[in-house]
């Protein structure tokens, strides 16, 4: 029986698959993703903006392959990657046999829209003979034509009917390593897509919302979509499409698992909106504070509450916690695993803050460490 009963999500069982070296579906933490969008034959580029969404904890980056040019670079591309890459292939079937060959630990394809039963055995094969998984792709803004003649719109069940006509081109070629995605920009048509694939089929589901906007609107959007389905136990992998920096996917998609409880990299900063009974400049200081810990990866708390109406409380749960002293008042009170600690004068908080996040996040890692070497 949990502690606390109303913050558990019980995730819907699925079988594993592999994405290279990391495995989406089953018990396994609910991966991030993100897309370059960079020219993918622009090699250097493509691995600069791999590297940094990695740094920013992608476990997966999927990758474009419009062209032979950049199936060509895929094989640097791969080499240099930190994390597997996802070749997204649309229509050519060519280019599924080439990114499979180069190295794509898988390929997003939709093989029903690759053309003949011969090409498509010739892909799956590519995909089996290189230890490639497959992403069946659907899309609510590029569904079939028979299936919207079929339904008349978009709607959830020409979206499943469409995921699972694809499935079934595989399950027939003896293809399971595969995972699928429902998107569409419509969070309700999304949703209840993915619910209903859900219940259709036993493989990995990727979450996302489609086109979803600019960083803010498209945060918003994702995190009401995602964050329904997740909160249902569904999802195996998400990622957060943006029209903003595909870093700002990566960290809007940490902050959902975080929301939920699911997944925890970095520092959480609990922080109140500050009002006039602030004992310093509460949003001032959570900005400077988010940009010097953006490195810190070991999961934490951090609570930095204007004044005591909230500080003590919200400090209590967290790994160290500030509260100011109330308005006028030039020091307030840190805590240190939820009790009052020490004084600090408000000009010092700031880099007092950092050092003992820092000095924390290394005590963490040390303790993993020597639990590490205990169980081996
Ligand atoms: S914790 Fe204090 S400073 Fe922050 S919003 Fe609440 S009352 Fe205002």
């Amino acid at each position: 029986m949990s502690v606390r009963p109303w913050r558990d999500i019980e995730r819907r069982k699925c079988r594993q698959i592999m994405v290279g070296t990391v495995p989406v579906g089953g018990d396994a933490p609910i991966a991030v993703q993100s897309m370059t969008n960079t020219v993918t034959s622009d090699v250097q580029a493509t691995i600069r903006q791999v590297n940094e969404l990695a740094e920013a904890g992608a476990d997966i980056v999927r990758v474009s392959c419009p062209d032979p040019e950049s199936t060509a670079a895929l094989k640097e591309i791969v080499k240099h990657s930190p994390v597997p890459i996802v070749a997204d292939i649309h229509f050519h079937y060519k280019r599924g046999i080439e990114a499979a060959e180069a190295g794509a630990a898988c390929l997003r394809i939709n093989p029903g829209n690759i053309g003949s039963e011969a090409r498509v055995r010739e892909v799956i094969k590519a995909a089996k003979d290189h230890g490639c998984s497959m992403r069946i792709g659907v899309n609510g803004g590029s569904l079939e034509k028979d299936l919207l003649e079929k339904y008349g719109e978009p709607c959830p069940e020409a979206m499943v009917e469409s995921a699972l006509d694809h499935a079934r081109i595989l399950q027939d070629n003896d293809f399971h390593e595969f995972k699928i995605s429902v998107k569409a920009s419509d969070v309700f048509l999304t949703v209840a897509a993915y619910h209903a694939l859900a219940e259709a089929i036993d493989c990995p589901l990727h979450l996302g919302v489609t086109e979803a906007g600019g960083l803010r609107t498209g945060a918003v959007k994702s995190a009401i979509g995602l964050g329904s389905l997740l909160w249902a136990g569904i999802g195996d992998t998400i990622r957060v499409s943006l029209s903003a920096d595909p870093v700002e996917e990566v960290k809007v998609g940490y902050d959902i698992l975080k929301s939920l409880g699911l997944r925890h990299r970095g520092v959480n900063v609990i922080s109140c909106p500050s009002c006039a009974r602030q004992g310093f400049n509460v949003i001032e200081t959570v900005e400077k504070l988010e940009k010097r810990l953006a490195h810190v990866t070991t999961p934490m708390t951090l609570s930095v509450i204007g004044c005591v109406v909230n500080g003590p409380g919200e400090a209590r749960e967290t790994d160290i916690g500030f509260t100011g002293g109330g308005a006028g008042k030039e020091h307030g009170m840190v805590y240190i695993n939820g009790s009052p600690d020490h004084r600090l004068d408000n000009d010092r908080l700031v880099d007092h803050l950092v050092e003992l996040v820092e000095k924390r996040a290394a005590e963490i890692k040390a303790e993993e460490e020597r639990a590490a070497v205990a169980a081996e």
